[in-house]
């Protein structure tokens, strides 16, 4: 992309141009060197319970660790209430309702079109090839001086795969809305993270998660790392204390072990290969797809049938067999060695 031809406040929404945010108490005095001030501030309640203060609303300490991790810099992060919450606020800084419209290649995350529908924007939906790719030129046909956002789920859920770079490049290129990367499964890929690239393209907005490499699904910390333009328009219109006190805790514990993390993550990819080969023998299993996630998509005779016999062994997994291109598919997420080993058992059963 000509980067110079990028104007971010072409893409925002009028009424937050203008935006005065909410000025919070804590936004003020938060950091580590206002710690023995008195604070009266807030209307607190001053005993001490480790939670009973207001959380940092920049929550500057998680930040500080992820810049490290992933040599981004905090001016370019910002962090929600799961990746759910960042990609809501994108629909909200961006689109207007019942005018823009943004683009999404189906079979994909779900999130996407409930948020469409949410916000009342038009969902343009271009499916993926049959081997999961995007489809360049048909998207770059359904583009329209309204279309505000490209969805890319790379590594993409359910498929399991991620999209080739050439075509992300083009898209990045030719489009001239925000592309949303969504890496949620890329610390189970071989792939490279596309954040190496962020300061190439203007219009690149990526979301990550600790809900699945780090384990915390339970706290709900999404994140999202864009140009600095991108990430104050987001934070001028984020919830003030989006992320509690004890996310941020927990947040932090973690990403500051990350030897164990990296250990986890290898475990899952073995037991992948493990369970992948398993599946291979068993005869109604037609099509194993290719996967660079903490699951796998496979094609079965019938969907619905082996998804209820799993369900009568006690062994959940999730039909996707409505969703587009993934007729009589089934998505297993990647357990223990136990776990898998169970579901082995009962798949040979039947
Ligand atoms: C699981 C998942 C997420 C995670 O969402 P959180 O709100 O951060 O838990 C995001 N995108 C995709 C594609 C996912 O599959």
């Amino acid at each position: 992309m000509d980067t110079t031809n990028f104007n971010i406040n072409q893409l925002v929404r009028e009424n937050i141009k203008g935006l005065q945010p909410y000025s919070s108490a804590r936004d003020e005095y938060s950091d580590s060197s206002t710690q023995d001030m008195v604070f009266l501030d807030a209307n607190e309640n001053p005993f001490e319970n480790g939670v009973n203060r207001y959380p940092d609303p920049q929550q500057n300490q998680v930040k500080e660790i992820l810049s490290k991790l992933k040599k981004v810099a905090p001016k370019n992060i910002v962090l929600g209430n799961g990746s759910d919450e960042i990609l809501d606020l994108i629909f909200r800084a961006f689109c207007e309702p019942n005018i823009d419209n943004i683009i999404t290649l189906p079979p994909t995350y779900g999130m996407y079109s409930v948020l469409a529908n949410i916000n009342a924007i038009e969902n343009t939906k271009v499916l993926l090839t049959d081997r999961f790719q995007p489809k360049v030129t048909e998207i770059l046909k359904h583009v329209n001086p309204r279309t505000k956002i490209l969805f890319l789920c790379s590594p993409n859920n359910p498929s399991g795969n991620s999209f080739s770079t050439e075509k992300v490049e083009t898209l990045l290129g030719e489009f001239k809305g925000l592309v949303v990367i969504d890496e949620a499964y890329i610390d189970f890929s071989d792939e490279k993270s596309w954040l190496e690239r962020l300061e190439e393209f203007p219009n690149l907005i990526i979301t990550q998660t600790l809900s699945k490499a780090y384990g915390l699904a339970g706290i709900r910390l999404g994140v999202c790392y864009a140009s600095q333009e991108i990430i104050s328009i987001l934070n001028k219109i984020k919830p003030p204390y989006n992320v509690n006190e004890l996310t941020q805790q927990r947040a932090v514990e973690r990403l500051s072990k990350a030897e164990e993390v990296s250990l986890e993550i290898l475990e899952i990819k073995n037991q992948r290969t493990a369970l992948i080969s398993r599946l291979e023998t068993i005869p109604f299993i037609q099509k194993i797809y290719p996967t660079a996630c903490n699951f796998v998509l496979i094609k079965v005779d019938d969907a619905t049938k082996r998804y209820q016999q799993l369900i009568a062994k006690g062994i959940v997994i999730r039909n996707r067999t409505t969703q587009p291109l993934c007729e009589n598919c089934l998505r297993i997420t990647i357990g223990t060695e136990e776990e898998n080993t169970t579901l082995w058992n009962a798949l040979k059963e039947l």
